[in-house]
């Protein structure tokens, strides 16, 4: 019963990882019902990914052509850099995110990886190799040590272990009534949004991709659960690519690269210390983020 219930119940899994993980994404699994707006070309190979560089190549991208959203976004991630994106609300942000899923089709230009356009390749291929980390993560009516190995559901227990303590999961978990038995979900208990963004980030230590996608709570954490995730985070942006939707900038420090979309564009683009010592966009972003962070 189990070999049926597990591969059902982990589809469940990714269907609602899928749906709750990018701002929307629900209304793009309404697709499902209908003809899927985007399909594989006859003959798309299977993506092969070697080194997990990303690349979006003058992508142009409108959900109705009278209002275009993303208007020429270049740039690269090189293999396991982290690059965290910025800006305001409606910039564009999981738009991104959703194209390189390839959700929707571009308008005009490519995002390859590793040298292959997207849109050569098989769709199941191409999200096999990208891991999510949504802001909400679902977690079933079961033991946490059983909703953390949905991450892959062959583990064996000491996988299981090991990225729970790069979660940085391992005393929570020990301090619980049950210990890693401790049924979570619905009937269970109740986890906080950090906790359950760690449970996220250990089932893709456990997943493994060569491509992270993590798309930061916008619901203020404490600032102890956040340096939890933080470190877990960096945990996975150490082996894998990563590319992080950050709202709190407190995030994005040790990134690679930060990008500044604004209104569909990048307008600013480089490190922390670059971007500060620039004194444009993201410098004001972050005195007004100190700021707060001082009288909270
Ligand atoms: P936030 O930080 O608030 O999540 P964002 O930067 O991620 O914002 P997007 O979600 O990418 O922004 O949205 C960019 C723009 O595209 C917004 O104006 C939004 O209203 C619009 N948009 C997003 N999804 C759709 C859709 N499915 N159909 C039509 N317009 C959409």
């Amino acid at each position: 019963m189990m070999q049926i219930f597990m591969p059902l119940n982990f589809l469940g899994f990714v269907y609602r990882e899928m749906k709750g993980s990018l701002a929307n994404i629900e209304r793009m699994f309404d697709l499902l019902g209908r003809k899927p707006l985007v399909e594989d070309k006859p003959g798309a190979g299977r993506l092969a990914v070697t080194d997990g560089a990303i690349e979006f190549d003058d992508v142009h991208f409108h959900y109705h052509p009278e209002r275009p959203i993303l208007k020429g976004v270049s740039f690269r991630v090189e293999p396991r850099q982290k690059v965290a994106i910025v800006g305001s609300s409606g910039a564009g942000k999981s738009t991104l995110f959703k194209l390189l899923f390839r959700f929707y089709e571009v308008s005009g230009g490519a995002i390859r990886i590793d040298g292959q356009a997207i849109d050569s390749v098989t769709q199941s291929s191409l999200r096999r190799n990208i891991g999510v980390v949504p802001q909400d993560t679902v977690l079933f009516n079961t033991s946490i040590f059983e909703n953390i190995r949905y991450g892959k559901v062959d583990a064996d227990d000491e996988e299981v272990w090991r990225a729970i303590r790069l979660a940085h999961l391992d005393q929570f978990i020990t301090r619980l009534p049950e210990g890693e038995q401790t049924l979570v979900g619905e009937r269970g208990l109740k986890l906080s949004g950090g906790e359950k963004q760690r449970v996220a980030i250990a089932r893709a230590i456990l997943k493994h991709p060569p491509i992270m996608v993590f798309d930061e709570a916008t619901s203020s954490l404490d600032s102890h659960s956040e340096q939890h995730i933080l470190t877990a985070l960096s945990e996975i942006a150490r082996e894998q690519t990563t590319l992080v939707i950050a709202h709190r900038l407190s995030t994005v420090v040790d990134a690679d690269k930060i990008l500044v979309l604004d209104q569909g564009e990048i307008v600013e683009q480089g490190s922390h210390q670059q971007l500060l010592t620039k004194g444009g966009r993201y410098a004001a972003l972050w005195r007004v983020q100190q700021q707060e962070r001082s009288t909270d």
